[in-house]
């Protein structure tokens, strides 16, 4: 790319507009429970979420006559609709030249280990549609002049399989599968937060009945919280990634993803273990993922102390200038921090020296305008010394300019257009960034067809726990597409979600509401903003990329007294209009428990360092070393080849976390389809594995 891109072509892949949502339908009628007078409304099928994932999945239930309703705490907030980095990236099959490999996608997909393998493959060959369909949607993904799409390589990603609109990717696919969603006319009801599920039945042998929701406008005196019922056969939930369980992130304000709610409802969760951290600029001020050209273009990156010194901190780390600046560079594509990685100079190091930098109280700043500093003794930087694969891509590029804002302005000016819409010019000033949480893999665990282990309930995005230990950039946006559109398949094959149900669910709303009000304390010495501060501080500073068994196992006791004394004094709040949040802290308080307490297995079994997190351990036996020596405090177990065979689940029974065990589901690759013999099971619905009940 160059400078020549017009600036009404740059504005409209950063500046993207959402469209205007109608008015949604009015509640069928009015329920009595417990005192409170609750809007009733009725759907064959209930999308928690409308991020990309819970948008596909609703578009693709109603193409097929399923009665769909969306229901959102903010239409056009979460990830999907407001993160992204330089090149917003979606992983699918390469359609450029020779084509893809299926089972080499699906392997690529499922290279960390902890995943399993039919889900790898579904994730692979689904993702040529998800792809295609967007495309016929509107979505604007880079093509040559005959057709092939545009790829690069990214993060575990050795072939190239990532494609880009530009920053904000995801938010256009929101805005093409809104615009959608409308055109189908989807009942769309925003500023809708669910806070129960309603079931029926006991455990695994328990169905969704429907959702109980807080929704500001319905509130009256009648109903002071704003209760809303949501009556439904199917329920999917689409509700993104816990981002509110760290201090330290990069996910955009008020993402609390689900892992809660659904714990309380029985579900079981999958390799919450498994997150990923990396740099990019907190969500304090504009949250923004840094990979990608931002430090392919090699800025100086320093830190300032209390008194206002700067330091050239990378300079203690690596050995030469050339090793430095080569590392920043391979950011660009080895984006999230891997414990490996720290080892013999390479990337992860930059990760490391940031986050120590972090912790001493210093703020540290990315300079486009200068180039990197020489390691102290050594040679100055000069792009003629650099590592062939660094030296070769940066020529390819032709981005040889002699400043890292003017190789910017060359290789991606949208990147410097992005910042410039939030009032951030870093053509001017140096950019404050931090090693950042950004993304669970882990979630609900599914089969599949989105399916969980309660009747009627599916999972699909990052409220899925579908990925492993690791996951290829843009495999995130690619499994919400692929799975949204299985579990609409799914839901429709089962026939439940076609008519609004009708039964009477007064029995588990009135448990629903206790449930709440035990919450719902406004004399508890137990308040909110406490809440999120303790949450916070013990997710970031004892489950992010350093991790230390005693420091993991003294986190989840103060985990689980909280909870506890949630339980016994419930969380106050100030006013009406914070029920809400009262009740999502309530659940994040839960969330991080089962995090902290999956953790804390996986360590106390001799777990190594795996994913974004390194097991710090006097024993370990991988030892990573800077220019200065060897660093004690960071020695770390390495990987364990078994770990990667298995999965960790965990659920709340009884109020106690319960952890198990299962080996990865393995897939045949040698098995081939054979068309007459394969095609009654599609023609008769056979491919869904729809149990007795239907789903
Ligand atoms: C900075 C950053 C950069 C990223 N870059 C990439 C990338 O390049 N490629 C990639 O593949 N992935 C990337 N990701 C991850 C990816 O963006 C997310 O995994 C994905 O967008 C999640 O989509 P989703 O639809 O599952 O959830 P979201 O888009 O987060 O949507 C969740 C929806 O649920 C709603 N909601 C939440 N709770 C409730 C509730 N209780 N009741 C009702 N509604 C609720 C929210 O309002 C929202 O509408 C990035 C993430 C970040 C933070």
């Amino acid at each position: 790319m160059s400078m020549s891109v017009p600036q009404h072509i740059l504005n409209a892949l950063t500046d993207v507009d959402m469209p205007r949502l109608t008015t949604a339908p009015k509640a069928a009628q009015h329920m009595t429970v417990a005192g409170f007078d609750i809007p009733v409304f009725r759907t064959g099928s209930l999308v928690i979420g409308s991020g990309a994932a819970g948008l596909r999945a609703a578009v693709e239930m109603k193409r097929r006559r399923v009665d769909v309703t969306i229901i959102s705490q903010s239409a056009w907030g979460g990830t999907s609709a407001c993160s992204g980095s330089d090149k917003q990236t979606l992983h699918t099959a390469n359609t450029k030249d020779q084509g893809d490999n299926f089972q080499a996608m699906a392997a690529a997909i499922r290279g960390g280990g902890a995943m399993d393998e039919d889900t790898a493959y579904v994730e692979a060959v689904g993702s040529i549609r998800a792809m295609a369909s967007l495309q016929y949607l509107g979505l604007p993904l880079p093509q040559d002049d005959l057709g092939g799409t545009l790829r690069y390589q990214t993060d575990h990603d050795e072939v190239g399989r990532a494609t880009s609109c530009g920053p904000r990717t995801s938010r256009l696919m929101v805005k093409a599968l809104a615009e959608e969603a409308l055109r189908l006319d989807i009942p769309f009801y925003n500023q809708t937060t669910a806070v129960k599920v309603l079931t029926e039945g006991q455990g695994d042998q328990g169905r969704v009945v429907g959702v109980l929701a807080i929704r500001p406008t319905t509130s009256s005196d009648a109903n002071p919280y704003g209760l809303a019922l949501f009556q439904c056969a199917a329920l999917v939930f689409a509700a993104g990634g816990p981002g509110e369980l760290y201090r330290d992130s990069v996910f955009p304000n008020g993402c609390f993803g689900s892992l809660g709610l659904a714990l309380e409802a029985g579900l079981e969760l999958v390799n919450i273990t498994e997150s990923q951290f990396g740099i990019g600029t907190r969500r304090e001020g504009f949250p923004w993922n840094l990979s990608g050209t931002y430090v392919q273009v090699i800025p100086h990156i320093y830190s300032v102390d209390a008194d206002g010194h700067e330091h050239h901190f990378l300079g203690d780390y690596y050995r030469t200038t050339q090793e430095m600046a080569s590392n920043v560079f391979r950011k660009g594509y080895q984006w999230p921090f891997h414990a490996s990685r720290m080892l013999d100079f390479q990337s992860s190091l930059v990760d490391l020296a940031i986050f120590k930098e972090s912790k001493k109280g210093r703020r540290v700043f990315m300079d486009f305008n200068r180039n990197p500093l020489p390691v102290p003794g050594d040679q100055p930087f000069s792009l003629d010394r650099l590592d062939d694969d660094v030296r070769s891509y940066l020529t390819h590029a032709g981005a040889t300019q002699a400043t890292p804002i003017d190789r910017l302005r060359h290789m991606n000016p949208l990147a410097i257009e992005l910042y410039k819409r939030y009032k951030v010019d870093i053509v001017a000033d140096p950019l404050e960034f931090a090693v950042n949480n950004q993304h669970m893999n882990g979630g609900i665990a599914v089969d599949t067809w989105g399916r969980t282990n309660i009747a009627g309930i599916y999972a699909v995005g990052e409220a899925a726990g579908t990925h492993g230990a690791t996951r290829p950039g843009g495999s995130a946006l690619n499994a919400g597409q692929v799975f949204g559109t299985r579990v609409a398949e799914h839901i429709a094959a089962s026939k439940h979600g076609q008519t609004p149900p009708s039964a009477d669910v007064s029995g588990p709303t009135a448990d629903a509401l206790r449930d709440i009000e035990v919450t719902l304390q406004s004399a508890s010495p137990i308040a909110l903003r406490n809440v999120r501060a303790e949450v916070q501080a013990r997710m970031s500073d004892h489950a992010g990329i350093l991790c230390t068994p005693q420091g993991v196992a003294s986190a989840r006791k103060e985990a689980e007294k909280l909870s506890d004394l949630i339980r016994q004094n419930g969380i106050s709040f100030a006013r009406h209009s914070e029920v809400g949040r009262a009740l999502q802290w309530q659940q994040m308080a839960l969330a991080s428990q089962a995090v902290l307490t999956a953790l804390d297995y996986y360590i106390a079994q001799g777990g190594g360092s795996r994913g974004a997190r390194a097991i710090c351990d006097p024993d370990g036996a991988a030892l990573p070393q800077a220019r200065s020596g060897p660093l004690p405090d960071v020695r770390f177990r390495p990987e364990r080849e078994e770990d990667k065979q298995t999965q960790i689940f965990i659920r709340l029974q009884n109020g106690e976390m319960t952890i198990t065990t299962r080996p990865n589901r393995k897939f045949d690759a040698n098995a081939k389809s054979f068309f007459e013999r394969d095609w009654p099971a599609w023609l008769t619905g056979g491919i869904y594995d729809l149990k007795s009940g239907g789903a």
